[in-house]
């Protein structure tokens, strides 16, 4: 489940990011991506969950987060970036003595900053909260470090092409009036390397659309609903029955700041059988809710640190560690080819250790049953019916495996 709201929410905010609507954002994530995945492979709850009910929050879900992003994230970024390429797909080359790595990346967006130019990787994430622990973690982020080092491969490479142009090549380059032009480069990179400015990415910027916790909801009956309030406020009618008023917060302070709590005679809804989803984050966007400004409630599902900055030395350890790692994936796979059944498990043993730190945190890892379950399962998940070969589905990947 959260892989796919994850999915769904990026696919629906790459149409934002390369200039689609808000609507049209919405029916990519959640009528072209959503429904038709969630009905052909379905969801895994637990044994007392409704499955109607749950596939319909989750719809919910990513259309309160891609509306939210619309609202309050998406014209901040504009503001201070310009977007120039999302969800690019790209082969990093990485080479060691007697081996190349070649490191798939897809960054959801690199974006230009308007006033100085420089660059930034941007690092869209779903995420259930967020504490002090995630923005510490953000800080190693690995994926910030990969997927920087792969951009600037490639913007070295451009910078070459540059610099090797004579000043007639470097006027046309400039000159010409399209977003791809000149040898296949895009005209912002020639913009950006006439002033000097040098092939390189100088950080982070990280984004994080909260979820909210899943709750057992009654507690001890086995369900579970997020607590969201871009999708689960709170509603009371009033007591003559004129109106309703919706709260975004259970325990609140008052501007003088006393505390609060919501009395009697509120209860939470689903704002999907309600007023609508649309129509509801359209509201917290113009209207007061509880006392607070508008924007409250949408500025509190998106966490948007300042971007962290990645040092050379991070990116050239990374490389190498990484270099190292595959390197022992690849001789331990070719190992397993031609070892004998005696020898099989303890090759197994010697280069697919357990990382047992991530069986259960933060979720259930999906291969406990071959980890820790009948040995059957080990030798051939397959016939299990648990589990299925990936198939690539990165074009670059597919492309990289056809050469190899
Ligand atoms: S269950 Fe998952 S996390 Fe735990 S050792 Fe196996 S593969 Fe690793």
């Amino acid at each position: 489940m959260n892989l796919l709201v994850g999915t769904c929410f990026h696919a629906g905010i790459e149409s934002l990011l390369k200039g689609a609507s808000v609507e049209t954002a919405v029916y990519i994530a959640v009528s072209i991506e959503f429904w038709p995945l969630a009905k052909s492979k379905g969801l895994m709850l637990e044994s007392a969950e409704d499955a109607s009910y749950v596939y319909y929050e989750q719809a919910a879900l990513i259309e309160a987060l891609i509306r939210g992003y619309a609202t309050f994230v998406l014209p901040q970024l504009l503001e201070r970036f310009t977007v120039v390429e999302v969800e690019k797909e790209e082969i990093g080359r990485f080479e060691i003595p007697g081996f190349v790595l070649n490191f798939g990346a897809r960054v959801d967006g690199l974006l230009l900053e308007k006033d100085s130019l420089d660059l930034f990787v941007l690092s869209l994430k779903t995420a259930k909260e967020w504490s002090k622990k995630d923005d510490e973690g953000a800080r190693h982020d690995m994926q910030g470090l990969s997927e920087t080092r792969v951009v600037e491969q490639r913007l070295g490479r451009w910078q070459k092409i540059w610099d090797s142009y004579d000043s007639f090549n470097k006027t046309t380059a400039l000159s010409i009036e399209m977003s791809y032009g000149f040898n296949g480069i895009p005209q912002w990179f020639y913009v950006r390397a006439s002033t000097g400015a040098p092939p390189t990415v100088s950080g982070v910027l990280m984004q994080y659309a909260l979820k909210g916790r899943r709750e057992e909801s009654p507690k001890g009956s086995g369900r579970y609903t997020f607590a969201n309030p871009l999708i689960r406020p709170w509603k009371k009618a009033d007591d003559l029955g004129r109106g309703n008023s919706y709260a975004f917060r259970y325990e609140f302070k008052d501007e003088m700041g006393e505390n609060h709590r919501l009395g009697k005679g509120w209860n939470r809804v689903n704002i999907w059988e309600d007023m609508g989803v649309k129509k509801w984050i359209e509201y917290l966007a113009t209207n007061e809710v509880q006392g607070f400004p508008p924007m409250t409630a949408l500025a509190g599902q998106f966490v948007l640190p300042i971007e962290y900055f990645r040092n050379l030395e991070d990116m050239e350890e990374w490389e190498e560690e990484t270099i190292y790692q595959e390197q022992e994936i690849a001789e331990g796979l070719e190992k397993l080819k031609t070892v004998t059944n005696k020898e099989w498990m303890s090759t197994l043993r010697k280069y697919f250790r357990k990382q047992t730190r991530s069986c259960d945190w933060p979720t259930k890892c999906s291969f406990q049953n071959i980890c820790f379950g009948p040995k059957a399962y080990l030798h051939d998940p397959i016939s299990s019916g648990l589990y299925e070969i990936r198939v690539a589905n990165h074009p670059t990947e597919v492309e990289s495996n056809a050469k190899t």
